[in-house]
């Protein structure tokens, strides 16, 4: 049986990661590439130090500034999108194409909502002023969250 997890990781290996990376002039280091593959591999929009947490086992000399510039330089190569979401401090998502997102109230889960953002958020200019992102985000109690108080 093939998992989401899996299906993720074949669709980005690390040699097309790698190559990304190079695409935009950052040479690939072993940390860096660990980090973009977390990211690739997971729809959790996790913080700096949920990244730090699953790496640190595996590279000890890791620090969480470490995790914190290479985000900041994943984000500055636009390979990565900053979500900063005043209750969940900042999150990070590998998906860059612009994509609302729900953060619970309950869990600080982050989860992507596949609706089509409105046409007219999605130009190059609004009422004269240049769009560099948009970021829809929605906030509430998640479904999990619901579920789970029904059932206590
Ligand atoms: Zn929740
Ligand atoms: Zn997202």
């Amino acid at each position: 049986m093939i998992t989401m997890e899996m299906k993720k990781s074949i669709k980005n290996p690390r040699d097309r990661l790698q190559k990304l990376l190079e695409a935009k002039g950052v040479r690939p280091s072993f940390q860096r590439l660990r980090i973009l593959e977390i990211l690739a591999g997971t729809a959790s929009h996790p913080t700096v130090d949920d990244i730090y947490q699953e790496l640190v086992d595996e590279i000890p000399t890791l620090s969480r500034t470490t995790v914190y510039n290479t985000l900041n330089l994943l984000v500055e190569k636009k390979l990565v999108l900053a979500l900063s979401m005043s209750e969940a401090g900042m999150r990070y998502d590998f998906n860059t194409i612009p994509h609302t997102h729900f953060f619970c109230n309950s869990c600080s889960r982050v989860i992507d909502i596949e609706t089509e953002l409105p046409e007219s958020l999605l130009q190059e200019s609004v009422d004269g002023h240049k769009i560099h992102d948009t970021h829809i985000y929605l906030n509430g109690i998640c479904k999990y969250c619901l579920a789970h108080s029904e059932t206590a």
